[in-house]
């Protein structure tokens, strides 16, 4: 399967490689820092220095734990799809709408031509990847959920605002490549909220990874994955990364019914609670994973991003999958 590939992009990696969906809770100094900033007390440098120092606590922890492939813990940005339109060309910010929950975000508005002209993630990946010889992920939000999240005043129809999204976000997949990114994950959350445009998704992230050397993940968040169910197969990545935990692991009962043919990042802990899950817990959810999906295809990982648990919480879940992951590979 797909460690093959891998492999021939110069990564081993042990059976079961852990790792995370992206986000990590920001530390308190960089909660205030990111405060400050907004209301102009303290310099971008200023800014940019305290996202560093919490870049390099989490690379350091994840180290510490174990986890075989790593992610920057996304210490700059604020909120998944208002931090790329600030760096993209064509949007603006628009007024503070609610999203799921109690959560706040401007809705960017797409006013222009949308157009990459600046890599908008690569110095931080470069960072992180400099901290440390273990792979750290690329981690971008797809086109298809920067169109659905925001207002489209520009383009005629949905369809040609993603695709005009997915050229641009394939320039910054083609810089993260550039820089030596060898994996690489497309969030698409908003996948399963229509699933009549899942074509249109597809047709996006094919425009995003087409023929560019390096593994793809894609991070599809909470849903109803039984109405894109096995069409979301056809998902031009390696790895489908997949919130398993918090819906009592439904999907394995799909996966019976028609088979499923890539690799998968199986959420093991729930992100939505506060209960740290027992690694016996995360080993049992594993082993019924096991008896669905070949075992070279599993990865581990938490349902979703950590960053609404405490530190403390989101470390002990991350070593929950780690342990859990040891053990099965004994
Ligand atoms: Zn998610």
């Amino acid at each position: 399967m797909s460690l093959e590939k891998l492999r021939q992009l110069g990564i081993d990696l042990p059976l079961f490689p852990t790792t995370s969906v992206g986000s990590f809770p920001k530390p308190d100094y960089l909660q205030k820092a990111r405060a400050d900033y907004a209301k102009n007390n303290i310099s971008r440098e200023e800014l940019d220095a305290a996202g560093r120092k919490a870049t390099e606590f989490w690379i350091r922890k994840q180290e510490e734990l174990g986890v075989d492939v790593l992610v920057d813990g996304e210490m700059y940005r604020g909120d998944m799809v208002a931090y790329f339109a600030e760096h993209l060309e064509g949007f603006e910010e628009g007024g503070l709408v609610r999203s799921y929950g109690n959560r706040y975000y401007h809705k960017p508005i797409i006013r222009g031509e949308v157009r990459w002209e600046n890599p908008v993630t690569v110095e931080w990946w470069k960072y992180a990847q400099s901290l440390t010889s273990k792979p750290v992920k690329g981690m971008l939000t797809g086109p298809y959920t920067i169109m659905d999240w925001s207002f489209n005043e520009k383009y005629p129809t949905r369809r040609d605002a993603c695709l005009a999204l997915a050229r641009e976000i394939r320039k910054e997949v083609e810089a993260l490549v550039k820089a030596g990114a060898k994996i690489i994950q497309i969030d698409e959350p908003a996948s399963s909220v229509r699933p009549e445009e899942l074509p249109l998704i597809v047709e996006a992230m094919r425009i995003v990874t087409a023929g560019l050397p390096a593994y793809f993940i894609s991070h599809l968040c909470y849903g109803a994955f039984e109405t894109i169910y096995p069409g979301m197969l056809e998902l031009a990545v390696d790895n489908l990364d997949l919130e398993m935990s918090n819906s009592g692991l439904d999907l394995l009962e799909l996966f019976k019914k028609h088979r499923y043919t890539k690799d998968i990042s199986f959420g093991a802990v729930d992100v939505h609670s506060h209960v740290v899950e027992d690694q016996s817990v995360v080993q049992q959810r594993l082993r019924r994973a096991l008896e669905v999906i070949p075992r070279e295809a599993v990865w581990v990982d938490p349902d979703c991003g950590l960053k609404t648990r405490s530190v403390e919480e989101a470390i002990a879940k991350l070593n929950a999958c780690v342990a859990a992951a040891r053990a099965l590979r004994n």
